[in-house]
């Protein structure tokens, strides 16, 4: 296979898994606007999107015994290609012990028009959802959504619906973006409103 991008690269212990450029945000914070890429990659930014096949094959082809997780997370957002993600996990869970850990904006069920959360059921160990803001207002402001003030509400739906299927579920946001009060309010969402793990990133 040619090189297209870093479709798979290493990064902080973990098996990372860049399978698209497509997102359906603009975040202001966005490190795709800053670097072109993470950890040991060269580049995130991707000639093409790599077909299933030639994922697979990568991932074959990789010592898995030196990774302790498969992390989904590139320049984009994974769940664009939600198919080839599910398909990767069932890879991973037939032929490794490894864990699999989705990072997402949360808006899979927008960008399918239907609810996206049982899809993961059996197939990740812990999955990070950002939220990113208090209110869809301030969620509008700073990530810029395509689907506009719904994606907020989405993203709270999908979470309280994700965690019927996944174990391990955490929302995060990015602690240099947001005003301190807002991270406390974003915290109260995640663990009190929703009863899932909090991190500040
Ligand atoms: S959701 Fe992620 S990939 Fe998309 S613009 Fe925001 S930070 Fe970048």
């Amino acid at each position: 296979m040619e090189y297209i991008g870093d479709v798979i690269y290493d990064y902080a212990g973990g098996l990372y898994i860049n399978m698209t450029n497509k997102c359906p945000c603009r975040c202001e914070f966005c490190i795709r606007d800053m670097v072109d890429s993470l950890g040991e990659a060269d580049s995130l930014w991707l000639k093409r999107e790599p077909s299933p096949e030639e994922v697979l094959q990568l991932i074959e082809e990789t010592d898995l015994s030196r990774y302790d997780e498969v992390v989904f997370c590139g320049y984009g957002e994974p769940t664009e290609r939600l198919d080839l993600l599910l398909d990767v996990c069932d890879y991973v869970k037939e032929n490794t012990s490894l864990k699999t850990r989705l990072n997402t904006n949360g808006l899979s069920d927008l960008i399918y028009k239907r609810s996206t959360a049982a899809d993961f059921k059996d197939k990740l160990d812990a999955i990070s959802i950002s939220l990113n803001a208090p209110t869809a207002e301030k969620y509008d402001r700073l990530c810029h959504p395509k689907f506009g003030e719904d994606a907020f509400k989405a993203i709270i739906k999908f979470t309280e619906d994700v965690k019927k299927y996944v174990d391990d579920v955490t929302m995060s946001v990015v602690g240099s973006s947001i005003s301190a009060e807002d991270i406390k309010e974003c915290e109260i969402i995640a663990t009190q409103k929703l009863g899932v793990k909090f991190r500040v990133r």
